[in-house]
C-alpha cells in the first residue's frame, strides 16, 4: 500500500521506469488514453467503465487503452486499479471549435415515414456497440485513409440553424471511390446503409473499442469478416447527413468518443 500511495503523490510523466504510465502526457476531454503496468494480469476502473489489461507482445507490459470522456472539464479524474491502487491523472484543458453546416433539411426534420428505420437502426448499433470481445488491435492505428484531413473531433455543430451536436469523429476529405482501409486488426460488426450514416462499417477492436466509418458507396467487407489492419474495407462516398464526398472516421471506447488524430500519432 505504501508503495502505491507514494506513486500516486508523483506526477504521472514524471514516473519514468514506474510501474504505470500513461499515453499521451497530457490527456485532455476527448483525448485517447492508453494505461501501462508492469505486472499483470491487471484490471482497473475508468470513467465508470472497465479496464482490460492485455500483455503487449513486444514490451511485456500490460496495456489498456480507453477514452476520456469529452464532456469533462480539465481536473484530476482517478484511475483505480484492480487490488485497490488509486491514481490521480491530470486531465489538461483543451478547446474545441464550433461550427454551421447546411444538409438536406431530411436530415435535421427527417420525415415520418423514416422514424421507424431510424429507430431500427439505433438498436442495431446499440447491440453492436454493446459487444465486448478478446483485444484484437496490436500496434499503431492506421489512417483509414491517405487524404487530407478536413474536419476535426470535437466540433458543436449547428445543422441548417437547429440541431446541435458535438462532431464525433476526424473527416478526410475523399473522392466517392476512395479506397478506406481498417485502423487495425478486428471483425466486422456493420457494414450496411444507414439512414443519417450513409454506407456504414463499424469494427470491432476487442475490450468494447471500435472504430466507425461513414458515408461510405461501397462495401468490401460483411458483418462478421476478420479483418488486417490496412485492408480495404469500402470505397468512400457521400451516402447519409453530408455536406458533400468525405470519410468520417469515428473511434469509440465503451460508448466514449475519442479524437482520432491523437489515437493516430500515438506510438502503441
Ligand atoms: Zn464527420
Amino acid at each position: 500500500m505504501l508503495r502505491r500511495t507514494l506513486l500516486a503523490a508523483l506526477p504521472l510523466a514524471a514516473q519514468g521506469t514506474a510501474p504505470l504510465r500513461v499515453l499521451p502526457e497530457k490527456p485532455f476531454p476527448g483525448s485517447p488514453i492508453l494505461f501501462s503496468v508492469a505486472d499483470g494480469p491487471a484490471s482497473g476502473t475508468w470513467m465508470e467503465r472497465p479496464l482490460t489489461f492485455a500483455q503487449d507482445e513486444k514490451t511485456k507490459r500490460w496495456v489498456a487503452l480507453a477514452a476520456v470522456n469529452y464532456e469533462l472539464k480539465a481536473g484530476p479524474q482517478i484511475l483505480e486499479l484492480g487490488g485497490g491502487g488509486k491514481h490521480t491523472v491530470q486531465i489538461a484543458p483543451h478547446a474545441y471549435r464550433t461550427g454551421r453546416l447546411t444538409v438536406a433539411p431530411r436530415f435535421v426534420s427527417p420525415p415520418k415515414a423514416v422514424l421507424k428505420r431510424i429507430a431500427a437502426e439505433r438498436e442495431i448499433k446499440k447491440t453492436a456497440f454493446a459487444t465486448r470481445s478478446k483485444r484484437a488491435w496490436a500496434g499503431p492505428f492506421a489512417a483509414p485513409a491517405g487524404t487530407a484531413r478536413t474536419s476535426p473531433f470535437g466540433t458543436r455543430r449547428t445543422y441548417n440553424g437547429k440541431t446541435q451536436s458535438v462532431h464525433q469523429g476526424l473527416d478526410f476529405g475523399a473522392a466517392i471511390g476512395t479506397p478506406i482501409r481498417a485502423s487495425n486488426h478486428g471483425r466486422v460488426l456493420i457494414a450496411q446503409e444507414m439512414y443519417y450514416e450513409g454506407g456504414f462499417v463499424v469494427l470491432d477492436h476487442g475490450d468494447g473499442l471500435f472504430t466507425l466509418y461513414m458515408h461510405l458507396s461501397k462495401f468490401e467487407v460483411a458483418a462478421g469478416d476478420a479483418v488486417e489492419k490496412g485492408a480495404v474495407i469500402a470505397a468512400s462516398g457521400s451516402s447519409g447527413r453530408v455536406t458533400g464526398p468525405h470519410l468520417h472516421f469515428g473511434v469509440q471506447w465503451q460508448g466514449l468518443y475519442m479524437e482520432p488524430g491523437t489515437l493516430l500519432e500515438m506510438a502503441l
